[in-house]
Order: structure tokens, then C-alpha cells, then sequence
């Protein structure tokens, strides 16, 4: 059977994963959340005491990451180093560090390929911001998220909030700022719509109208 891929791309905290994750399961497809191997990246460099910051260093680490995704009841699962590092890279510091490691060609490289290959043998959801610019550009459907970076920062911080972090909502905001900035900057593989990419701006929305949108759009 034809694979199926469906990119989402868009800034952080327009909420690509929470919707990724409902339409992978409405389609009967697995869904990657591409974030969480930057992320796992950024974890190994702050385990080492690397800078997440310095290039030559990552350089040299990226070679020892050894990244598995696996699925437990359909849930997406990281293995960094063979133990399972799901929650631990959802922390603030994880998510600046990897958009810090996101900028390192080389890190980049070695993600888009497991990427890619995953997208190979798997009909898939895919999650990111270079996915349908750069990782499947030949994907089925593109799809590019957005939201105001109040609502944004809200939705993030509220999501922190409920797993008991202290984080205050302008660190969170300032964070996402900053975050947008870098990643959508970046020379290899910036953040940016893809020009056959259909937007959807979610700030007026429900979590269920988003999707309703999303499953129009693949059923067109
Ligand atoms: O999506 P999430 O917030 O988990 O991503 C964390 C960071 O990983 C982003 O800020 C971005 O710098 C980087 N990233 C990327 N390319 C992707 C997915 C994430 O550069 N495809």
C-alpha cells in the first residue's frame, strides 16, 4: 500500500503534537513528534556537562547519541541511550537547549535521517518545523500551524503548570520568543511555511475545530 505522510510544522506551542497525535490515531497512522530528538540531543549534552551552545563539542557528541523511538500502545516513546527519557526532556532547560542543538548541521543531519526513515516503511504523522520544507518535502499533505504567542505562551504554560513546574507565564513567553526567533533565523533548515503549505491559525480555535479543519483539508 502507497505510504501516507502528513506534515505539521509551525512554532512552538501552536499545538502541532496534541493535534498531530488525534489525527494520527483517527487515520489508523503513527505519529513522530520530531521535537523530542532535538530535545533528547539537548538531554545528552546537559547529562555530559556540554554546552548546548557549543558547536565543535556537539559536533563530537552527536557521534555517541544513540536515539531509538518506540511505540508503547500507540503512544510515542524516546530511548536515549536505551533508557527511556520521555518525560525527562519536556523541562524548560531541555526545550531551549534543543533549540540551541537545532542550529548544528550535523545534529540536524543525523535526525532527518532517522526521520526519514521512519517515514520510509510508515504511513506517519510527522511533527517539526522543517518537515515539509525539508524532511518530506514530497509529503501528502503540509500542514503549517500557528497561533499568537500570547495563546501560545498560555497553552504552554498551562500544560508546565499542570506537572507542577513553577515556571511564571513571562518566562514561558519570553522563552517562545526567544525560541521563535533562533529557529526560524537558523541558515540549515530554518522554521518557515513551505509554499504548497496550508496555514491554519489556531488562536480562535478549539482543540476539536483544528482537527475538523485538518481532516477537511486531508479529505479534500
Ligand atoms: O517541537 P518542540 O518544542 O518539541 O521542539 C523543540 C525544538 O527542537 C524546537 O524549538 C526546534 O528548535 C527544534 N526542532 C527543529 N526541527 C524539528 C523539530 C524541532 O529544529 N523538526
Amino acid at each position: 500500500m502507497e505510504k501516507v505522510s502528513i506534515a505539521i510544522d509551525g512554532p512552538s506551542g501552536a499545538g502541532k503534537s496534541t493535534i498531530a497525535k488525534i489525527i494520527s490515531k483517527k487515520l489508523g497512522i503513527i505519529y513522530l513528534d520530531t521535537g523530542a530528538m532535538y530535545r533528547t540531543v539537548a538531554l545528552k549534552a546537559i547529562k555530559s556537562g556540554v554546552d548546548t551552545k557549543d558547536m565543535d563539542a556537539l559536533d563530537k557528541l552527536i557521534h555517541d547519541v544513540n536515539i531509538m523511538v518506540k511505540y508503547v500502545n500507540d503512544k510515542q516513546h524516546i530511548l536515549l541511550d536505551d533508557v527511556d527519557v520521555t518525560e525527562d526532556i519536556r523541562t524548560p532547560e531541555v526545550s531551549m537547549g534543543a533549540s540551541n542543538v537545532a542550529i548544528i548541521p550535523s545534529v540536524r543531519i543525523k535526525m532527518v535521517k532517522l526521520q526519514q526513515e521512519i517515514a520510509k516503511h510508515n504511513s506517519v504523522v510527522m511533527d517539526g518545523r522543517d518537515i515539509g520544507t525539508y524532511v518530506l518535502p514530497n509529503a501528502s499533505i503540509k500542514l503549517f500551524l500557528v497561533a499568537s504567542v500570547e495563546e501560545r505562551a498560555l497553552r504552554r504554560y498551562n500544560e508546565l503548570k499542570e506537572k507542577g513546574s513553577s515556571v511564571s507565564l513571562e518566562e514561558v513567553m519570553s522563552d517562545i520568543i526567544e525560541r521563535d526567533r533562533q529557529d526560524s533565523t537558523r541558515a540549515f533548515a530554518p522554521l518557515k511555511k513551505a509554499d504548497d503549505a496550508v496555514e491554519i491559525d489556531s488562536t480562535k480555535l478549539s482543540i476539536e475545530q483544528t482537527v475538523e479543519k485538518i481532516l477537511s483539508i486531508i479529505q479534500a
